[in-house]
């Protein structure tokens, strides 16, 4: 059955323009521009997935995300103009599922939407594998946002837990700083280069004794990640 996806979103012209997309890639659409109609959807359709602005004239589109886990963890994708580093980092904290900042393309929110669908279906059946790295020794669990090191969950910051999930990716790959940076927060930040340092220092020294050699540097070109992924 196709899934639901409820678009809530003050401007006319994104809402429809997204729920044009959406019905072309085969989902039911509800849409609102208003929050407090939003909570309302929520709590008596059958939604699968809601897109979120988070600037919304009514109810902050914060009380929504918060009110859509409540209500048996609809998943959520945020929509924000908001671009600050403060800002993605508050919202993923809420537990945003994915962001897209604005302007953006709505063919990637179609695929973004279809990615955080397959995720959240794949941990309500149990089905989704779950990578692991060294022979068992680090698991990566993005649907639970948690990263297990020979037993033990290593609590990470969210920029840690962007790098450590960026170079498993590809495991052996060299990212340079720019890369991750992009990577990481998904734009580019002026200054933030340099910072990348001192944030794989942070993480390595999560990772304990394994950390030098799970992110091993490469000298002159960035990062990567030390061990290889499991078959
Ligand atoms: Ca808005």
């Amino acid at each position: 059955m196709a899934a639901t996806v409820l678009v809530v979103e003050d401007e006319k012209e994104i809402r429809e323009l997204l729920r044009r997309y959406l019905e072309r890639a085969g989902y039911g659409v509800l849409t609102t521009g208003s929050g407090a109609e939003a909570v309302r959807l929520l709590g008596e359709r059958g939604v699968d997935l809601t897109l979120l602005d988070l600037g919304l004239p009514d109810v902050d589109g914060e009380e929504v995300l918060r009110e859509a886990h409540g209500l048996g963890g609809v998943p959520v994708v945020v929509l924000t103009a908001r671009t600050s580093v403060e800002d993605r980092i508050h919202g993923l904290r809420l537990g945003a599922d994915d962001y897209v900042t604005k302007p953006f393309s709505p063919t990637e929110v179609v695929l973004r939407v279809g990615a955080v669908l397959q995720r959240a279906r794949g941990t309500a059946a149990g089905a989704a594998p779950v990578p692991s790295y060294g022979g068992g020794r680090l698991r990566i669990d993005e649907a639970r946002h948690e990263a297990v090191l020979d037993g033990a969950a290593v609590e990470l910051t969210p920029t840690e837990w962007g790098l450590l999930t960026t170079l498993a990716a590809v495991p052996g790959r060299v990212y340079s700083r720019y890369e991750l940076v992009n990577r990481v927060r998904g734009y580019e930040f002026a200054g933030y280069e340099r910072t990348i340092d001192s944030h794989v220092k942070n993480l390595r020294h999560k990772l304990g004794a394994r950390g030098p050699e799970l992110v091993e540097t490469v000298l002159g070109v960035g990062y990567r990640l030390g061990w290889s992924r499991d078959p």
